[in-house]
């Protein structure tokens, strides 16, 4: 028991250099412990101890479960279950490893020597001491350093080196007296006393025996000193001391058991042992879930990570051969689109060339046209005989035939070559619609028609548009109406649909009780070249180019046509054009016929023409209405006379050898602005009204010359 409360007080001084495990469980459960070993309750003490091994070892403190180890190997090394023992201490040992404290570490060997004694493996002992003594020698405790000796004693004795072991055994008994080594001594002065009784030194071995059992209080000693003398007496045949030695000993060991049964009962171990296999079967399951749960988690992780790895490479295979695809119709779509380009640009190149084609025809067909219709006018104008008034009628008919032909070809070219340009300009709708009237009065008088006009009052009296496009829509429609109406009503209405901010839309209707058109026909006659049909062209005429344009010229203004139409009953072509709301425009006053007569007379005109047909036709022209006229056929040399010269107007062709006459026209500009110049064209598809204005012409006479319009326009501009 004394060298076990040793060991408590040792402890106690290392726990409590550790102030970190003053207040916690460790500290509760050590202190239970002591008490309970102090009372000899060992079952009480093993519980405690267990339980703050548990605790230190669930907190990761590793010193103090060294100490709780090595303080159970103590319990069990006492209750001498050295196996047990030998476990705890070498547990401790091991712990104590990661520490610092030489003390721990020594106690530790030193306790796993004892245990080895115990099971007489004195070969695994040795170095344990060795190791024990060294660290005490460093730590200068002499005390435990004699301890370990005398340990070194006892394998020498048991291996058979009794000489040594007695060398060892006298050096520690010849140490001064000292309390801490009574106890010592007296197992030393045991172990000499019975090795002289072995080599029957009876007396002496008395003598030590008496000597140790006198300086012992250790119980378990005691009663081996006590049997030792027994037998000893006994041997020297005095019976007496050896009976009174055995009743000793009898005694001892009877108390030596209570105290063992005290300590612990005989179920009590068992169940320690049965708590011991139970906790580590127990740690060993928890060991297996763990691992199996984290073999679980892996088993997922690495099944999470296939199917993660399963679908990227799905994604980056799809990306990648979507971007394949993608490049592939992305080459496809570029190869298609120069296809489409080449083709578009033989498409564009053949337009091209067909409107140029067509512009050039009719540009060439319209100069000998003019020699026609200007000398058939002119032959007319000479008093003809009368059965020559018939052919020269025929020559007209077809000659005014080919111009309008020849003039709505090149009005579709010029549409559909997107060079029809859309005029913003201020006009009066009513006065337009009263001077087509009054244009086409004839016509409805031949046809016995009754030709009228509705105009809505609400319409802005100007509006801003193209007055030329709609006067030749309507001329168009209503040409036709008169045309294929006899004896019926010809119906011109303008009514105002919608009157907004500053803009009006107008919802036009040409309507006539004429031959009407089948209904298989409504959608075709819009097509170029479509009349009704072989009997209607024979009988009423035209070129069937009249509703194409119409129909081009509303849809480039912004409008649709409609057509509603039944045989034998009539027509009605309907369209909604939307028009700016305009202020008055400047005046042109159109002379008539009555008033160019006079206005002609006497005025002097310089007429620059190349081609000599027309120079004759022209001039005839104009001295059939006494104009005074001087020819010049270039550009250049007309600039020339009018720097000397005065005239009232100048007719200026616009192709000429040399500079043209838009370039003449231009440079004339630099020294006279008032000299009237009108331009005299066979219009192109470059040329327009607007371009030639813009080179300081005053107006534009279109070839070939309709007598009437040439007559006026000279006059319009004469003062
Ligand atoms: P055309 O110069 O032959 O009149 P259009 O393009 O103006 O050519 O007309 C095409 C055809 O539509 C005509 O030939 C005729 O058959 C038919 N048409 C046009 N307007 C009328 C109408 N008001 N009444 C009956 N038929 C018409």
């Amino acid at each position: 028991m004394k060298c076990f409360f040793f060991s408590v007080l040792f402890f106690t001084g290392i726990l409590a250099s550790h102030s970190k495990v003053t207040a916690d469980s460790l500290t509760y459960y050590y202190t239970l412990s002591n008490q309970n070993i102090k009372d000899d309750n060992y079952r009480n003490a093993l519980f405690f101890t267990q339980k703050a091994i548990q605790f230190a070892k669930k907190n990761n403190k590793n010193i103090e479960q060294a100490l709780h180890e090595f303080n159970l190997g103590k319990i069990l090394y006492d209750l001498k279950k050295y196996d047990d023992a030998l476990v705890s201490f070498l547990k401790s040992a091991t712990l104590n490893n990661t520490t610092i404290s030489n003390k721990a570490k020594a106690e530790s060997y030193y306790h796993i020597g004892l245990c080895y004694m115990a099971k007489e493996n004195y070969k695994e002992a040795s170095p344990y001491f060795n190791k024990a003594e060294n660290l005490y020698k460093d730590l200068k405790t002499t005390n435990k350093i004699l301890e370990v000796k005398l340990q070194k004693g006892l394998i020498n004795r048991f291996t058979g080196k009794t000489q040594e072991a007695m060398t060892i055994f006298k050096s520690i008994i010849y140490m001064p007296e000292s309390s801490i080594l009574e106890d010592l001594k007296a197992k030393t002065l045991y172990q000499i006393g019975t090795i002289e009784s072995q080599y029957n030194r009876n007396n002496l071995a008395i003598a030590y025996l008496k000597k140790a059992l006198n300086a012992n209080n250790n119980i378990e000693l005691k009663t081996s000193i006590v049997l030792a003398l027994s037998t000893l007496y006994d041997k020297t045949l005095d019976k007496n001391l050896a009976y009174q030695y055995l009743k000793q000993y009898l005694k001892l060991k009877e108390e030596l058991t209570f105290l063992n049964n005290k300590r612990l009962g005989v179920d009590d171990y068992a169940k320690f042992k049965e708590a011991e296999r139970l906790k580590e079967q127990n740690q060993f399951k928890i060991q297996k879930e763990e691992e199996l749960k984290s073999k679980k988690i892996s088993k997922i992780i690495s099944i999470l990570a296939i199917a993660l790895i399963t679908i990227l490479s799905l994604l980056s295979l799809s990306l990648y051969k979507n971007n394949k695809i993608r490049t592939k119709s992305n080459q496809l779509l570029k190869d298609k689109n120069k296809e489409l380009e080449i083709a578009k640009n033989k498409v564009e190149k053949a337009s091209q060339a067909r409107s140029e084609f067509l512009s050039t025809v009719s540009h060439e067909l319209r100069t000998p046209l003019n020699a026609i219709n200007g000398i058939t006018h002119l032959l007319l104008e000479e008093d003809p005989k009368k059965n020559q008034i018939d052919y020269l009628s025929s020559l007209k008919f077809s000659g005014d035939y080919l111009t309008k032909f020849i003039n709505e070809i090149l009005e579709i070219n010029k549409i559909e070559s997107n060079k029809t340009e859309i005029e913003e300009i201020p006009f009066n709708l009513k006065q337009l619609l009263i001077n087509i009237k009054q244009s086409l009065k004839e016509l409805a008088i031949v046809n016995n028609n009754d030709f009228k006009l509705d105009v809505d009052y609400t319409i802005p009296d100007f509006l801003i548009g193209d007055p030329t496009k709609l006067s030749q829509i309507i001329l168009n429609l209503i040409n036709n109406a008169l045309k294929f109406t006899k004896n019926g009503v010809v119906n011109v209405v303008a009514k105002l649909n919608n009157l907004e901010d500053k803009y009006a839309t107008l919802h036009f209707e040409i309507i006539d009780t004429g031959i009407g058109i089948p209904a298989e026909k409504l959608e075709s006659v819009f097509d170029s070249f479509s009349q009704g049909s072989i009997e209607v062209n024979r009988k009423y005429g035209g070129t069937g180019l009249g509703l194409t344009i119409v129909k081009k010229l509303i849809t480039i203004l912004g409008g649709e046509i409609h057509l509603k139409s039944t045989v034998n009953k009539g027509s009605t072509f309907s369209f909604q054009l939307k028009f700016e709301i305009g202020k008055k425009p400047i005046d042109i006053v159109s002379t008539s016929k009555q008033n160019y007569e006079s206005k002609l007379i006497n005025k002097k005109i310089l007429l620059v023409e190349d081609n000599k047909i027309n120079q004759m036709i022209t001039t005839k022209m104009l001295f059939n209405k006494k104009v005074i006229c001087e020819v010049i056929d270039n550009g250049e040399e007309a600039i020339e006379l009018l720097k000397i010269s005065k005239f009232d107007l100048i007719l200026m062709d616009v192709h000429l050898p040399g500079i043209n006459g838009t370039i003449a026209t231009e440079t004339i500009r630099k020294f006279d602005n008032i000299t009237p110049i009108i331009a005299l064209t066979a219009i192109s598809l470059d040329e327009n009204r607007e371009m030639l204005l813009s080179f300081g012409m005053n107006d534009v006479i279109t070839k070939p010359f309709i007598p009437e319009v040439f007559y006026s326009i000279i006059a319009d501009h004469l003062k």
